[in-house]
């Protein structure tokens, strides 16, 4: 399968957490909505002075030259007495508009403010015409009842702000899956070992690091588990235990075709494996399938392969397990600046760093990160995209176009 035939067989596989609950919105950030949440009170509330003036009639200014200012409204401190003949209010941004009053008079028009002979205070404009009435009206943003969000929405900071406003303080949202993440291999050590400690062959476990951070952008409960073996039974114990207790496992590590990958053909053991393979560079020997109700990937090892298929194939299939319908791929064209060197057979997805020709143009160019060995963490130092090479494609050369998948759509 390539990434896309893939991408389609995962997301038609997956069956979405049918399960919620209700949630203060303060801790509802990345959640996914599980209903219709309508706006509880029209937005403005209230007919809204857009900026700071004088409230009027507006039929007054074809024969007023003066206007009496009769009281003030502020934001919060509203003038509750109505706008009569002559009469004005003096008006800052965000207040109500007085009762009678549909026209505000900016403050930048006023001539003079005099007190009378009665103690009053006159306000005196500048001839001008009246181009806006700025009034915002009850409704002009939000009307009351719109319906704010749609199940399978994701609660952004934005969306929360918009929620807020319209009056609403809890929400329903689906219950977060529980994702384990398991790495694998003997030669495995935790991050933090100092390095004199590490015997000859060890080298740190990167993966499950990079794997939960990625996770962590996601509406998940990240469920703390071992490292396995290169054992094959514990391998099935330590699968069978975890996919009791998780909706999805992620390893990394054991699924190629060493002498120590025991992973793929224990998921066919103990479950079914919907694939094993992809026609995909880097991440070929990627394992899909189940063991009872709980998802299982089985990831390649080698830290950039992790990364990649954690990226295009993991968090999309998640998503759909959250409760929401993931993004197409996001691809941009662009032209290469560096060359590419590239066997036709296998889509590949190098690191590489895009930016504009020019600050005011659309066209981006691109340039590979260096040698993009499956095994280089560092390839991916400074990259923001991955570069898109089609598998019928041979080398490319400066000047090729090509497509490139921002890093930061994949992580969104
Ligand atoms: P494997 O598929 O288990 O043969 O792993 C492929 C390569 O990735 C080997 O060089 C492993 O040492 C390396 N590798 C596997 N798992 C990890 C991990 N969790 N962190 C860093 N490197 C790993
Ligand atoms: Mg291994």
């Amino acid at each position: 399968m390539d990434l896309e035939e893939a991408r389609e067989a995962l997301f038609a596989q997956l069956v979405p957490h049918s399960a919620s609950e209700c949630i203060p919105l303060a801790q509802a950030q990345g959640r996914i909505t599980a209903e219709v949440v309508r706006a509880q009170l029209p937005l403005p509330p209230f007919p809204a002075s857009a900026m700071d003036g004088y409230a009027l009639r507006h039929q007054d200014t074809a024969n007023h030259e003066t206007f009496r200012i009769v009281g003030q409204s502020l934001a919060g401190h509203p003038y509750t007495g109505s706008i009569k003949v002559g009469e004005c209010a003096r008006i800052f941004t965000g207040a109500v508009v007085p009762d009678g009053a549909d026209l505000i008079v900016l403050q930048e028009q006023v001539a003079e403010v005099i007190t009378d002979e009665n103690g009053d205070k006159i306000v005196r404009f500048v001839p001008h015409e009246a181009d806006e009435d700025y009034i915002r009206p009850v409704g002009n943003d939000v009307q009351m009842g719109h319906p704010m969000t749609q199940p399978g929405d994701r609660l952004s900071p934005l969306l929360l702000g918009a929620l807020a406003a319209a009056g609403v303080c809890e929400i329903r949202v689906y219950r977060r899956p529980k994702v384990g993440v398991f790495s694998s291999g003997d030669e495995l050590r935790d991050p933090g070992t100092p390095p004199d400690a590490l015997t000859l062959g060890q080298i740190y476990d990167s993966n499950r690091f990079t794997l939960t951070s990625l996770l962590r952008h996601l509406p998940i409960e990240l469920i703390a588990l071992d490292r396995l073996p290169d054992d094959p039974d514990a391998v099935e114990e330590a699968l069978t235990e975890a996919s009791r207790r998780c909706d999805m496992l992620i390893t990394s590590g054991g699924v190629s075709v060493g002498d120590a990958d025991f992973i793929g053909a224990t998921i066919a053991r103990l479950g079914e494996l919907s694939f094993w393979r992809l026609n995909l560079k880097p991440g070929k020997p990627l394992a899909f399938g189940n063991i009872g109700e709980c998802w299982i990937f089985g990831l390649p090892g080698n830290p950039v392969s992790t990364i990649v298929t954690c990226l295009l194939l993991v968090m999309p299939s998640l998503q759909v397990l959250c409760g929401t319908i993931p993004k197409p791929l996001l691809r941009i064209p662009a032209t290469l600046s560096s060359p590419v060197s590239h066997r036709p057979g296998r889509a590949e997805y190098q690191r590489g760093i895009y930016s504009q020709n020019e600050p005011s143009s659309s066209a981006l160019s691109v340039k590979h990160t260096g040698d993009q060995g499956s095994n280089r963490l560092s390839t991916f130092a400074g990259a923001n995209c991955l570069i898109e090479i089609p598998k019928d494609s041979g080398d490319l050369a400066v000047g090729a176009d090509v497509n490139v998948l921002p890093l930061s759509d994949l992580l969104a």
